[in-house]
């Protein structure tokens, strides 16, 4: 099939890239032309683990090309993927404004008939105003579908979750748009397809669930999923809490509650709370449009506001150990939001340096991979060669995201070559009996 995907970040340059890989024929269109330039040049705009490779691989058998022009997009095809930012607005509603301008583009520029498809996490109700703008500025010369397609895909395994998902759903008003969405997924739903991932397929030859709704539920389902996630985290992150005060092991907690099959042990790792671009905006947004539809959604408000108070609750446990922060060199392992991404949006890490800094302390930070456009955003920072470097000759060492090779690090060398050693895992990524063998004073969340 014929495909374009109009927005080509994290969610649209995974979806045009896997969907070329699967044999569809692919244009990828973005406003910015330097994602344009690198990407028409094989380099990804951002680190993806086995995307770089989709990509080159595609533009080679020549399903996947780059375009910086949104009618040749719109020319392209009849479905058409709405990959853009939906970030927040200062009273949590999500900004829809990009969603809106590219719409009424589509309506106008439209030379047929067209499926246009919201993969961005958008609040319930946003389908009809898409198909509400399609209609007001397209004449009515051609016809059109809206259809709610929402993206679960994680950064740091997107290709892989792109490719094998839980579940695909697909909110659609018609047919002929669910006609369409099935057949675009049906390599999907078939395992019909020959990359290969380092992570062997988990699904054993089932089939994946493509699930249809209407179009609310489907935008809803997102929201509810994304939310019902970070209501997780919240949740063992208030139990680290209690831990801490009792004297109990948030992993031996967690590890309890995760054997559970109703429960699960995925989203069980206490730390200093979620970041990222999904779930900080998209549990706001899910606020803010329940509230505006009558709904006070309480138990929301209190998994944001818990998470907002990890960072003090961290930065505390920094503070009853340093004591003055002035004047002090604090190490810090990590940047970005999560291991596997150098996305910094909404990172807890960034919340904890900014407020190091606020208190006159000085920040010598490593991370793996976010560390070119960390400097960029934050140039007062001293940028260090690597982990082992940035903690020399420090006062304490912060570990904000859990990149695995951290732990290979060698501690005992380490330890002699900080001011103090003392490490606060801000994200129980060691072993503590392992660091305190090492020579370290240790602290980390929900664990004695
Ligand atoms: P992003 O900022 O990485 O990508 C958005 C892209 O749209 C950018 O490349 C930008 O240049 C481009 N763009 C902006 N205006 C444009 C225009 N007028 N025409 C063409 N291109 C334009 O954002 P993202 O992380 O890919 O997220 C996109 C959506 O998907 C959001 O709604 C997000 O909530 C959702 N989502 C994100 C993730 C994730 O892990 N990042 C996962 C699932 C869903």
């Amino acid at each position: 099939m014929k495909i374009t995907v109009i927005g080509t970040g994290h969610v649209g340059l995974v979806a045009g890239a896997c969907l070329a890989e699967i044999g569809h024929d692919v244009v990828c269109v973005d406003n910015d032309p330097s994602k344009i330039e690198a990407l028409r040049a094989g380099r990804a705009p951002f680190f993806e683990p086995d995307m770089e490779a989709m990509v080159q691989r595609n533009q080679k058998r020549g399903l996947l090309s780059f375009s910086g022009v949104l009618e040749e997009g719109i020319a392209h095809s009849e479905v058409i993927f709405l990959c853009l930012g939906t970030p927040p607005l200062p009273s949590g509603e999500a900004d829809l404004s990009v969603v809106e301008r590219v719409t009424h583009q589509i309506a106008t520029l439209a030379d047929g008939y067209k499926l246009v498809i919201s993969k961005s996490t958008v609040p319930v109700l946003t389908g009809d105003r898409i198909q509400r703008t399609m209609e007001v500025y397209s004449g009515r010369k051609h016809e059109f579908d809206v259809a709610s397609n929402p993206e679960f895909l994680a950064e740091g395994t997107a290709v892989f979750d792109f490719l094998y998902p839980d579940r695909i759903v697909v909110g659609v008003e018609s047919e002929r748009a669910e006609k369409l969405l099935r057949e675009v997924y049906e390599p999907v739903v078939r395992q019909e397809f020959q990359w290969n991932l380092e992570r062997p397929c988990p699904r054993d030859g089932r089939k994946i669930p493509l699930l249809v709704t209407n179009r609310n539920s489907s935008e809803l389902i997102k929201h509810a999923s994304n939310s019902f996630l970070a209501m997780k985290i919240s949740y063992i992150n208030a139990i680290a809490n209690l831990c801490d005060k009792v004297g109990a092991d948030v992993t031996q907690v967690a590890e309890g509650m995760g054997y559970d099959h109703r429960i699960g042990p995925q989203f069980l790792r206490a730390g200093i709370g979620f970041g990222g671009f999904c779930f900080p905006k998209d549990l706001q947004a899910f606020v803010w449009i329940a509230g505006k539809n009558g709904y006070d959604f309480r138990l929301l408000r209190e998994v944001e506001q818990i998470n907002a108070e990890q960072v003090d609750s961290f930065l505390q446990k920094v503070k009853d150990q340093v004591w003055v922060l002035r004047g002090k060199t604090i190490a810090v392992w990590g940047l970005a939001f999560k291991p596997n991404t150098d996305d910094l949006r909404f990172s807890p890490a960034l919340a904890v340096i900014e407020k190091l800094q606020e208190e006159g302390a000085t920040v010598r930070a490593f991370d793996p991979k976010a560390m070119d456009d960390a400097r960029k955003e934050y140039p007062s920072l001293t940028y260090c060669g690597s982990a082992a470097e940035a903690a020399e000759g420090a006062d304490a060492l912060l570990v904000l995201t859990e990149w695995p090779e951290f732990r290979e690090i060698d501690l005992k060398a380490l330890s002699k070559k900080m001011v103090r050693p003392l490490m606060l895992d801000g994200r129980n990524l060691f072993d503590p009996a392992v660091v305190r063998e090492a020579g370290f004073e240790y602290c980390s969340m929900g664990r004695p």
